[in-house]
């Protein structure tokens, strides 16, 4: 199958959110650089970042959910921390999708499975319980 890279990402928290979500839409996807921006962080930028690799029959159909995603960063939802927009409700109650949560789930089986939704900012990477909401200020 023939794979092309659609998005980068300097940080390995977002390539891993956008990846659960394609992949919960059923697109087949991996993480290219990954292994060696884990290990060595000050890499990601010399070799260009993480990259979001897509099968090629499945780009456009990508492309939308990446579309979504980007429409529901530009909502109303304000990080407390940085104040950004880039704010998306996640829920972690997923099947393990990479080592580090099947690592989770094997060491903590059912306890990793409790149902946690929150709020992950893309800006700051910071992740909370509440946004704040524009219309109350
Ligand atoms: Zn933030």
């Amino acid at each position: 199958m023939h794979f092309v890279a659609v998005q980068s990402f300097s940080n390995y928290i977002d390539a891993h959110i956008i990846l659960g979500r394609l992949k919960n839409e059923g697109i087949e996807c991996w993480l290219k650089n990954e292994a060696t921006t884990t290990i060595i962080p000050v890499w990601t930028t010399a070799i260009g970042g993480i990259e979001l690799m897509v099968s090629h029959e499945q780009v456009q159909r990508a492309g939308l959910v990446l579309e979504r995603i980007a429409e529901e960063k530009k909502s109303s939802r304000i990080c407390p921390v940085c104040f950004s927009h880039q704010v998306e409700y996640i829920n972690t109650l997923r099947k393990p999708v990479n080592w580090l949560s099947a690592l989770v789930t094997f060491f903590l089986g059912d306890l990793a499975l409790m149902p946690e939704q929150r709020y992950h900012c893309f800006h700051c990477g910071a992740e909370f319980e509440k946004p704040l909401e524009p219309a109350n200020n």
